[in-house]
């Protein structure tokens, strides 16, 4: 549901362009004129003759003078000459004669085309022909034109044509430069009515309860004033990408009834230094026009960044911020206008945006729990036909951690299998599949196992399974399958909890370890041998081992000092050691011996079920995927 981009520029103030085709139509009019004035007044009523006719008058006397220019040469006869010897000459009697209508005017001019002779000149002299090469008479106004307004003209044309060319080509960027200040209107969108409202927001109860009294200041800033409230200028919505922030920000409109203008925060740091600023500038003075109304910031972390902490600072970035800081200030709550931004790394953003009067609340957006997975499938799935078989609890109960933007995702790849199976309304299973699709990856029908890898795996996905079961403070298994995904899984094992957890105990991580080593074990009890298979399970049971002994102060040797602090805890940033260098291979040391410990649990473990593992693994063998029921009926005695 993001916003567009032929959509772009909705709001935005129609441009004054001067139009290219009236300049070029002008342009040809005025030089097809001149052409006319400048031609009509070089050319008088000239007739062309021969070369050797034009001697012959000269010799037989009957030229008056001669303008010698650089391609041809004009003569006027002598008004006395014998009127029959030149039209002897020129051989007028073939010709009609009405060309010539008195040709004894001494006025009558003829041209012929020059030609290489150097006795011209002794041939003149001595028939007294005066003769000179005209001076090119010189028009002020014309030479005024060609050297001045014909260049200009002709680069104006250029001009605007490549213009033309490059904002075909790259949007606004090029001429968002040639034009600073001038278009400014392309950056943001602006929706008279969003048409969302908050019953489109599912299990984001905290968020809404904090927004809906927002929508009140726009709907009735009276009530407010009367008293002497100040309204709040802005809301930061700050949670992980697809929980939906940018559906709050348009429910918010939406309910209000009221403009929505939104833009991105990165769409402002642009290679162009000065238009950040000034569209900040143009954003505020329209939204003024159409207050009340919201602006919506999106990643408003591009421009907020904290100024103070980079090693190059970024000119262009620090204006658009600073401009942005006034404009905050400089409007008055008066005028009804509503800032809303969304970040994903709340806590680089720059002290000066977060203090009273600017973005002073925060609404914090979180990935949704069980409920709130539940209520975004029921508004998802109200979009779909349903079959009569659909149980949303069991979908939500197998996404733990999905985001609002993944379920729906899911229902609409629910829907799309359901088309591909032909059939009119969408079942679990299509459902199921969905889930499995969006958590990992489309099954994959060209990659095929042979009948030894087959066995490996599901050997090893049924240590994970057994590992699981058979420890209590583990997760029950859901789904076995050993079909091959894209997202590198040669087979999984779905745990599902019972329960949504906050909390987890030291010997609940240790059992999720010893689950994810498992696998690697089952390899080693069937197989005495080990596969590559186990890379993505190694590499999870560090991780937890690490935060055990860095984060959480489990660890015997370091007790409860903190070892790691989180860095943006909303897009799952690495964690930043803040010890010294000795402490470091000590926590590599912890880690080790924990993931040691468990290996040997999960070695343990397998090798007392040793007989189930082997009825278990044969069966998935042959079967390829099992469910969490048919599991524990094969794990009974
Ligand atoms: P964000 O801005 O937080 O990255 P969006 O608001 O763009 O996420 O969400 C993307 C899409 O995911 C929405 O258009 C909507 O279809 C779906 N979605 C996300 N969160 C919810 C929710 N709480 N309720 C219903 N739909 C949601
Ligand atoms: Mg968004
Ligand atoms: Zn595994």
């Amino acid at each position: 549901m993001e916003p567009n981009q032929p959509k772009r520029n909705a709001g935005g103030p129609v441009e004054n362009k001067p139009n290219l085709f009236n300049f070029l139509i002008i342009g040809v009019v005025i030089t097809f004129a001149l052409n006319i004035f400048m031609s009509s007044l070089a050319a008088g009523s000239k007739t062309q003759i021969e070369y050797g006719q034009f001697i012959q008058l000269v010799e037989n006397g009957a030229v008056k003078q001669v303008q010698i220019g650089e391609e041809q040469i004009a003569l006027t006869l002598k008004g006395e000459s014998d009127e029959n010897v030149v039209r002897n000459i020129l051989r007028l009697d073939d010709v009609a004669t009405t060309k010539l209508p008195s040709f004894s005017n001494g006025n009558q001019v003829f041209y012929t085309g020059r030609v290489e002779d150097p006795l011209l000149t002794n041939r003149l002299l001595q028939h007294e022909v005066a003769f000179f090469r005209p001076i090119v008479q010189s028009n002020p106004i014309l030479s005024f034109i060609s050297s001045w307004v014909f260049p200009l003209l002709i680069f104006y044309v250029l001009y605007s044509f490549i213009m033309r060319k490059f904002a075909g080509n790259f949007g606004a960027g090029l001429g968002g430069m040639m034009n600073v200040g001038k278009s400014k209107a392309k950056f943001y969108d602006m929706e008279k009515n969003t048409g969302v409202t908050f019953n489109d927001v599912a299990g984001q109860d905290e968020a809404k309860e904090s927004l809906i009294e927002l929508v009140d200041f726009l709907q009735n800033p009276d009530k407010y004033r009367k008293i002497g409230a100040k309204q709040p200028k802005g809301a930061l919505l700050v949670g992980p990408p697809g929980t939906g922030k940018t559906l709050l920000a348009k429910a918010v409109a939406g309910e209000a009834k009221v403009p929505f203008f939104s833009l991105s925060g990165s769409e402002f740091v642009e290679m162009f230094v000065g238009v950040g600023a000034s569209r900040v500038r143009d954003l505020f003075a329209q939204a003024a026009k159409h207050s009340p109304c919201i602006i919506f910031i999106d990643e408003i972390d591009a421009i907020g960044k904290s100024r103070d902490n980079q090693m190059g600072s970024n000119d262009e970035r620090e204006q658009t911020l600073n401009q942005l800081l006034s404009e905050m200030d400089g409007f008055d709550s008066s005028k009804s206008i509503l800032i809303l931004a969304a970040t994903n790394r709340p806590e680089i953003l720059d002290k000066a945006l977060l203090r009273p009067g600017r973005f002073d609340r925060r609404v914090i957006v979180d990935k949704p729990d069980l409920s709130g997975r539940e209520a975004i499938l029921a508004v998802h799935g109200k979009k779909v036909t349903l079959g009569d078989n659909v149980d949303m609890k069991e979908i939500s109960r197998s996404t733990s951690g999905a985001t609002g933007a993944d379920l729906a995702n899911m229902v609409n790849e629910a829907a799309l299998r359901a088309v591909r199976m032909g059939r009119a309304e969408v079942l679990q299973e299509d459902l199921m599949e969905a889930v499995e699709v969006v958590i990992a990856g489309k099954e994959k029908k060209d990659r095929i196992l042979n009948p030894k890898e087959k066995r490996m795996v599901a050997f090893h996905e049924v240590g994970h399974a057994l590992a699981s079961a058979l420890q209590k403070s583990a997760q029950p298994v859901t789904k076995i399958t050993i079909v091959p995904r894209t997202m590198g899984a040669l087979g999984y094992t779905m745990n599902v909890p019972e329960e949504e957890r906050y909390l987890m105990t030291k010997s609940e991580l240790l059992a999720r370890i010893t689950t994810l080593l498992a696998g690697r074990a089952a390899e080693e009890i069937e197989f005495s041998e080990e596969s590559t298979g186990a890379s993505n399970d190694i590499e999870q049971a560090t991780k937890l081992a690490r935060s055990i002994v860095t984060q959480y102060g489990m660890s015997d040797k370091f007790g409860m000092m903190g070892l790691e602090s989180p860095s943006s805890q909303y897009l799952d940033g690495r964690p930043v050691f803040t010890a010294s260098d000795v402490s470091s291979a000590g926590v590599d040391e912890e880690i080790s011996r924990i993931i040691r410990e468990c290996h040997e649990t999960a070695l343990s473990l397998l090798r007392e079920n040793r007989a189930k593992l082997t009825e278990i693994a044969e069966y998935l063998v042959t079967h390829e995927s099992i469910n969490g029921t048919q599991f524990m009926e094969l794990l009974k005695p």
